[in-house]
């Protein structure tokens, strides 16, 4: 299996996503933002994952219409904060999120968040906004099984993704979830793919790590794209955004893979998404 950093998946519907791109969360305002998405862009980044609440779609918009990469080679996420969950503030919502982005349409619109407000109601609004065009693609984060099920009963349009956090110390404790949504053809984005740095320490990563000769961070997101999850580690540093993409010339065998899958303990660093009815 060959993996680079232009290797796309095929979504069910609006694909295709790039299996690996740039987090923007605590990327703060302002400048700090528009260079770490300029320079991931010169580094060959070709996605972008944001949201209303992170404070910095203008930024992350400013970066891209002023870089060199045409639109159409990108691939941007933004999501529904669930302040605004609803039919119409949730149109209202995507408006001035498009608007802040100052980009023609989005590539990914994800319902940020399953509790807050009228989820259901949500959804008809994202179902809307594909329809015109302006979101190519539309899904659900931190969706557990009980909201999965629940968009696809009562859904016109299956979610293409699922953003969710995953990394080997949540891995085995998200397989069901992970399951529902392979079975449905609903594409799995890991997000928190270092684990937000709080777990570069761990021996076993540190050892696979030195066997490869590459960092911690590298093996965790090696790692997450061999288990084909779109993964969107997060940095606003320039090295350490080259490092995160220097992933694509290496391999971890079996018995990596296995030994790093067993290093679950439960572990979230944001939302646990089987805490919401
Ligand atoms: P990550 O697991 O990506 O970790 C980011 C942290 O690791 C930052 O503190 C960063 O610091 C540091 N870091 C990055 N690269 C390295 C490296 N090579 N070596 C050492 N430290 C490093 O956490 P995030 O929570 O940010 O997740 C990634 C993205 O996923 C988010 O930015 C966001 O886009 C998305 N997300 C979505 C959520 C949702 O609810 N849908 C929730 C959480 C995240 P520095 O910047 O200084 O390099």
């Amino acid at each position: 299996m060959t993996i680079d950093i232009t290797t796309t998946i095929d979504l069910s519907h609006g694909g295709p996503m790039p299996l690996f791109g740039l987090g923007t969360f605590r990327s703060p305002r302002g400048e700090p933002t528009r260079n770490a998405v300029t320079w991931a862009l010169d580094t060959g980044y070709r996605h972008i994952d944001t949201a209303a609440i992170y404070g910095n779609e203008a930024d992350v918009g400013a970066a891209i219409r002023d870089h060199e990469v045409e639109r159409a080679e990108l691939f941007v996420t933004t999501k529904l904060a669930k302040e605004d969950h609803g039919y119409e503030s949730g149109l209202r919502a995507f408006d001035a999120s498009l608007d802040r982005l100052g980009l023609e349409y989005v590539d990914l619109y994800l319902i940020h968040w399953p509790g807050g407000g009228p989820r259901e109601e949500s959804w008809r609004a994202l179902e809307e906004i594909r329809a015109s065009g302006r979101a190519r693609a539309i899904g659900v984060s931190n969706y557990a099984v009980d909201h999965l099920r629940e968009v696809l009963d009562q859904g016109s349009v299956v979610p293409a993704v699922n953003q969710l956090e995953i990394h080997p110390f949540n891995f085995r404790s998200r397989k069901e979830i992970v399951e529902l949504c392979r079975q449905h053809d609903i594409a799995v984005e890991g997000y928190s793919p270092l684990a937000k740095a709080r777990r570069l320490e761990n021996d076993t990563v540190q050892e696979i790590a030195g066997a490869h000769d590459r960092t911690a961070a590298q093996v965790l997101i090696r790692w997450a794209l061999q288990h084909r999850f779109v993964t969107i580690p997060k940095s606003s540093d320039r090295d350490r955004i080259r490092e995160n993409a220097d992933v694509f010339d290496f391999h971890l065998d079996e018995d990596q893979m296995r030994r790093l899958d067993a290093l679950d303990e439960d572990f979230t660093t944001s939302w646990d998404p089987r805490e919401v009815e």
